[in-house]
Parts: structure tokens; C-alpha cells; sequence
């Protein structure tokens, strides 16, 4: 984490000491010699070049937005203008975006320069970007191990210098797993802070935007810029969005009442090294005063099924919009209408999105809608409300953010439920809807960074960005 924030470097920018044009090159080079880690699908050199220059014009005129050369790189699930989309798969194939994501026009609207399109799990549905149909996103750190997903690309872009801030989508944990996989800061905010407005679904009631970024301070001034009301989305929240880059330079001076669960910091499923370091966490905020205290949570068990069976049926419903008929690939050896759709959709979609329609589709036919999908439903509110419960009484709950540090490629593949377990501990603030960040804390036994989470409640992102950086600098 030791490069310059944008907070800082945007001082330099406003001083002339360095300029747009000049951090475009810089990111551009880290691309080049980076091309074999897969992290982008499209690098739009020429033209953020030229965007870099305008803004740089700008600053001079001290007109310049409040992102003015925060250089960015966009998952491939989230529509840039005029720019290709395809979700990772091979069924958008020549896919052109008609118009900006909500989140991307707000980036554009205060100056920030869009550098390209990152590699992704097909359609967001993986936790180590082993299921893009343009290959694997490799760590930086060791090539020979997953990025995590599904935001492998935005993970790794940020790892390797390729840009400042990312934006990824967190479904069940695809910022906050890769970016501890990587060593990054990643926020999923409350479900709604952020339109979804040109956002490829996956599974609409989880979807979110996020921010990944080497630097806390940076999320948050992403955060402040994207969230918020738009008539484009229903969805989204209308409360004010708060300050929040002012709002986490507030000292912290607040003693808060902080949970973990027992059963995730004490999991067989954990690894060792990121036991201890969660529980040095938890000894140096004892010893600045937080309280911190152990919870049980029996409804844990539940959480990652609960979270497969609605985001399984979600996807089945969501994907059926690709059907070779009005965009996308289409199959060349259709006989007829069945055998175009039946033929596109087998021959474009990877094996893991085939395998989630399927399954999706089995919770939610006739005879098995209620014993899965309502049964779902009804588990899923509960997890919520008892979420919800623990707020009343602590500040934020604590927890790993990955069983494992990053593993190795091709280590998973063949089991699926192996790879599901993969996200045991991300899924629950998804499932209940609150904030969540992952944070650096720490090594295992091979230098491979672990992943501290932190999870708040309902539109508490400036306490839960506050207190994360008050974490990281604790020593
Ligand atoms: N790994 C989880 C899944 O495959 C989460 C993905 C995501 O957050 N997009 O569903």
C-alpha cells in the first residue's frame, strides 16, 4: 500500500508538479509491462491521453473537477459509452455500451479519466476470475496464484499500478475477496447507496457497486462522488450522501463497542495465520480503548446456502435476456428459433453461469419454488433482522474476510462447492444488505497479504471508513 493517494497527488496536480497527462503514462507503462497478469480487456490509451490533457487544461483554469486525473478502471460488468461490455463472457461478444452507468457519468462528470475495461468472472460469478472466457486474472504477487474475483482485473490493476481506483461489482464479496487477495482496500457499500444503473445484473437484490484502491481515503472521496439518489434506478437510496472524505479526516477519537463472531474467527475452515492476525487486531483495539467483544451468530451455517439458492434464481431470471436475437453472440448452426436460443446460450456461456441457471432455475420451478426460493426468502430476512439485532448493541462486527490467503490457480476448478466456500464469510453482508470493507492486516507465513473485514450497519459507510483507517494505522 505504498504508493501516493489521488488526495495527494491531486495537491501535486493542483501545485503543476505533476501532471495528468504524466499519470496516464505511468498507469499506461504498468499495463504494458504487465500485460501477462490478463487484468484488461480494453486499454483506452489514446483516449485517456487526450481526456488527461483536456483536464489538465482545466486544473491550469482552475476549473478541474473534484476527480480531475484520478485515473480508473472499470469492471467489465459496468457500461462505459460508446465502449465494448461483455461481462467476461463470450455471449456480449462485440457488445457496444449505449450508455454510461450512473456511477461512470458521475466519474466523468468531475474530471476522473477512464482507463480501460477489467477482466471479471463471467457475468460476476466466481471468486478467483478462473471463469472469464478471456482466461484468469493472475496475482501480481505470485503468478501462480488467483486474483480472487469476481473483480480479478480491477483487484490486480490496482495491485500492479495500472490505475489509482477501480470500480468492481460485490455480489456475494467480489471487491472485498479479491482486494484481500491483493492486499487492497475494497468497500461494498449499503445495498441501494449506490444506482445500478448500467450495471450488467448478475443477482439484482445483492448487486452493488464498489471501490477498490490502495488508499482508504480514496474510496471514500469515489464514494461520495457515485452514491446517491437517480431517477434512472428505483432502487437506489435518496438519503443525502454524506461528506464522507471530510468525514473520515475526523480524529478518532471515539471509544466504539466492536463484535466478532466466534464461529468465523474460530473456524477449522480458517487459516491459522489469519486467526492470529485478526486476533492481533483485536488486542491492539482493545489496547486503545475500543471494547471488543465475541458473539455468536447461529445462523452462519445458513448464510452461504441461503445466498446461492436467491443469487442462483436471480441469475437464472436476469440471464435470460441473452438469447442471440437482438445483441450479442449468435449462434451460426440454429436451425430454427429453439435451437438458436438453445444453441446460443450453450455455446457462449461458460460452465459455471450454465451450472447457476440451472440451479436457479430448479429453486425456482413449480414444485420446488417453496422449499427453496420462500424457504430463502423467509432465512434470509432473518439473517437481516439479527444483523440488524447485533447493531443495536456494537458498532461494527469483525471478521476474516477469506477462510484462505489467495490460492492457487486451478486449485478449486473441479469442485464447485470447494470454490463456493470460498466465500463463507463475504456473503453475509450481501445477504443482510449492510456495508462491508476489507482492509490489510497482515501476512501469512509467504508474504501473501490477509484480509481483514468490517462490517457496519445501514448507510454507515463514514464510521466504517473512519474506523478502517484508524485500524490500518494501528501498530
Ligand atoms: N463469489 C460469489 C459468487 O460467485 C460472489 C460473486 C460476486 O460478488 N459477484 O457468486
Amino acid at each position: 500500500m505504498e504508493s501516493a493517494s489521488y488526495v495527494h497527488l491531486r495537491q501535486l496536480l493542483d501545485q503543476g508538479k505533476i501532471s495528468c497527462v504524466g499519470l496516464v503514462q505511468s498507469h499506461l507503462q504498468c499495463i504494458d509491462n504487465k500485460k501477462h497478469l490478463n487484468a484488461f480487456l480494453s486499454v483506452y490509451a489514446d483516449e485517456s491521453l487526450q481526456r488527461a490533457a483536456v483536464v489538465d487544461q482545466k486544473i491550469k483554469a482552475g476549473t478541474a473537477g473534484k476527480l480531475a486525473g484520478l485515473v480508473v478502471g472499470i469492471k467489465d460488468l459496468i457500461c462505459y459509452k460508446d465502449h465494448p461490455l461483455q461481462g467476461g463472457s463470450k455471449i456480449l461478444d462485440g457488445f457496444i455500451s449505449q450508455y454510461n452507468a450512473t456511477a461512470v457519468q458521475r466519474l466523468l462528470d468531475e474530471d476522473a479519466i477512464i482507463i480501460g475495461r477489467q477482466n471479471c468472472d463471467e457475468f460476476g460469478m466466481g471468486s478467483s476470475n478462473e471463469n472469464s472466457a478471456f482466461g484468469p486474472v493472475l496475482n501480481d504477487l505470485d503468478n501462480n496464484l488467483v486474483s480472487g474475483g469476481s473483480s480479478g482485473g480491477s483487484a490486480v490493476a490496482i495491485q500492479a499500478d495500472m490505475c489509482q481506483v477501480s470500480l468492481g461489482t460485490d455480489t456475494g464479496g467480489s471487491v472485498r475477496q479479491p482486494a484481500a487477495f491483493c492486499g487492497l482496500a475494497g468497500l461494498k457499500p449499503t445495498y441501494s447507496r449506490i444506482s445500478r444503473y448500467g450495471l450488467a445484473a448478475y443477482a439484482s437484490s445483492f448487486d452493488c457497486i464498489g471501490v477498490l484502491s490502495k488508499h482508504v481515503e480514496d474510496i471514500a472521496l469515489v464514494l461520495e462522488v457515485i452514491a446517491g439518489s437517480d431517477e434512472n434506478d428505483s432502487t437506489v437510496s435518496r438519503k443525502e450522501v454524506p461528506l464522507y472524505s471530510k468525514e473520515i479526516l475526523s480524529a478518532p477519537n471515539k471509544k466504539y463497542k466492536i463484535a466478532y463472531m466466534r464461529d468465523t474467527v474460530e473456524s477449522h475452515a480458517l487459516q491459522p495465520e489469519i486467526k492470529s492476525a485478526i486476533q492481533k487486531k483485536i488486542d491492539q483495539l482493545k489496547a486503545v480503548g475500543h471494547e471488543v467483544a465475541a458473539i455468536d451468530f447461529p445462523l452462519n451455517e445458513y448464510v452461504l446456502p441461503t445466498y446461492y439458492i436467491l443469487a442462483t434464481a436471480e441469475a437464472s431470471s436476469n440471464l435470460s435476456r441473452y438469447d442471440g436475437v437482438r445483441y450479442g453472440y449468435r449462434s451460426p448452426n440454429a436451425t430454427d428459433l429453439t435451437s438458436l436460443y438453445k444453441k446460443t446460450r450453450s455455446e457462449a456461456f461458460g460452465k459455471e453461469v450454465q451450472r447457476r441457471i440451472l440451479l436457479g432455475t430448479f429453486v425456482l420451478s413449480a414444485s420446488y419454488y417453496n422449499a427453496y426460493y420462500t424457504k430463502a426468502q423467509q432465512v434470509r430476512r432473518l439473517i437481516r433482522d439479527q444483523i440488524k439485532n447485533i447493531f443495536k448493541q456494537y458498532d461494527f462486527i469483525l471478521m476474516p474476510t477469506t477462510p484462505t490467503t489467495a490460492f492457487r490457480l486451478g486449485e478449486h476448478s473441479d469442485n464447485p462447492v470447494e470454490m463456493y466456500l470460498a466465500d463463507l464469510f463475504s456473503v453475509q453482508a450481501n445477504v443482510a444488505g449492510v456495508p462491508a470493507i476489507s482492509i490489510p492486516a497482515g501476512k501469512d507465513e509467504k508474504g501473501l497479504p490477509i484480509g481483514l473485514q468490517v462490517v457496519a450497519d445501514d448507510f454507515e459507510e463514514s464510521k466504517l471508513l473512519r474506523f478502517s483507517k484508524e485500524i490500518i494505522e494501528l501498530t
